[in-house]
């Protein structure tokens, strides 16, 4: 990929749209239900809702997921039509607040079950459902479904956009959990009012047709994070953090190296500090061993970062590649964030969502090709079935 120009003095994130755009398109070419919903909180994790909301709009995206009636808003600045989701239920916002901005509220408890009902007086109100069959967190649970399937009246006023369900070990296929939960969905789903399922995220859109019901909610995939560590899916990065190497200097073994002494070297090493850290979300810690590429050298990270400094040893590196205005490739292409992220004992997305949202960001275009069917082709809804 060309990189545009980016400020000497300051680390930058750039967003490929165009692979972006590629990973729509795979997600799309896999997933066999009706529609590919992207999942857009934190800003697009991290990537700009300003910027990626209308590309996959002209990519035939229809359904977009934020958590917040707050995100809600700033999708509906990028795109006039659509539906968009609401992941956090009704936000202490009112039917009308999601009318007015053609938002869908994903209840997560009976009182928001309840409160919806009572709020259609004269026409139905739309909304989701979320379903807890296993996550424990948001959605309503086996004794409420069947309070609702003794009582369906109580549903009646309600138009039902989808149930929705979230996988507790969705880094992990073969999980029996996962199973067990796309059962209670199946069982819960086939007893309330017909809605379109809500099943897949990410890991679930490259996993088994039988499981990927009518609406899938894709967010990391889209990103080119991974969530699948033993079952590669066909994604490419789309977002490059890099930071200028700024100083290059040599030192002696046996001397402390950042804060507190957190790093020594333990023989003569040649250092480089560059200009990003923890304030540009990278993380403060590893707790094993972290690299950054430097004109495709591994440069292992050393001491902890400070808030805009991180050091890395090049002792042994090529001169010519620890030139001024030479930069460090956090993560991106040929490095996912995964490697950084699991030498910080965290998940990829935390490293990507933060860095997102805190380094300067820039943008590739995604120049047109035509005729390569951007519309999304609609495709008749699964009727709920019991497996
Ligand atoms: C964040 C989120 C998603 C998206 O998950 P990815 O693995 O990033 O695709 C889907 N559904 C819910 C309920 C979520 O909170």
């Amino acid at each position: 990929m060309s990189t545009p120009d980016l400020p000497a003095d300051r680390c930058a994130l750039v967003v490929d749209l165009a692979a972006i755009r590629a990973n729509w398109r795979a997600v799309r070419q896999s997933f066999t239900g009706a529609g590919v919903g992207a999942v857009v909180k934190q800003d697009a994790y991290g990537l700009g809702i300003a910027e990626v909301v209308p590309l996959l709009a002209a990519l035939g995206c229809r359904d977009f997921w934020v958590a917040d009636l707050t995100e809600a808003e700033d999708v509906r600045r990028s795109e006039p039509s659509g539906r968009i989701f609401v992941l956090h239920g009704l936000c202490g916002g009112t039917p009308h607040d999601f009318r007015m901005l053609g938002a869908i509220p994903v209840l997560l408890d009976m009182s928001e079950v309840e409160a919806m009902a009572r709020a259609a007086t004269d026409a139905p109100v739309t909304c989701a459902i979320h379903l807890d069959t296993g996550l424990n967190r948001l959605g309503i649970g086996l004794e409420d479904v069947r309070r609702l399937v003794a009582a369906p009246d109580r549903l009646k006023r309600l138009q039902i956009a989808a149930y929705v369900t979230h996988l507790a070990h969705f880094s992990d296929p073969g999980a029996r959990a996962n199973a067990w939960q796309w059962r209670r969905f199946s069982a819960w789903t086939r007893r309330l009012p017909p809605a379109p399922l809500s099943f897949c995220a990410s890991s679930g859109v490259f996993g088994p047709r039988e499981r990927h019901a009518d609406l899938a909610r894709v967010g990391s995939a889209l990103y080119g994070v991974e969530t699948t560590p033993s079952r590669p899916q066909p994604i490419v990065a789309a977002a490059t953090l890099t930071a200028p190497i700024l100083r290059v200097h040599d030192v002696p073994a046996g001397r402390e190296v950042g804060y507190s002494g957190a790093y020594r070297t333990p023989s003569a090493r040649r250092l480089a500090q560059l200009g990003i850290g923890y304030g540009d979300g990278v993380p403060y810690r590893f707790h094993s061993d972290a690299y950054v590429l430097i004109a495709g050298h591994r440069a292992p990270v050393v001491s902890t970062s400070a808030m805009s400094l991180m050091s890395v040893d090049v002792t042994g590196l090529p001169e010519q590649t620890l030139r001024p205005g030479q930069r460090a490739m956090l993560f991106g292409p040929g490095l996912p964030v995964d490697q950084i992220a699991a030498a910080a004992g965290v998940a990829p997305n935390v490293v990507h969502v933060r860095a997102g949202r805190s380094a300067p960001r820039f943008y590739l275009p995604c120049p047109d090709d035509a005729g390569a069917g951007t519309a999304a082709t609609a495709r008749p809804l699964h009727a709920p079935q019991m497996v």
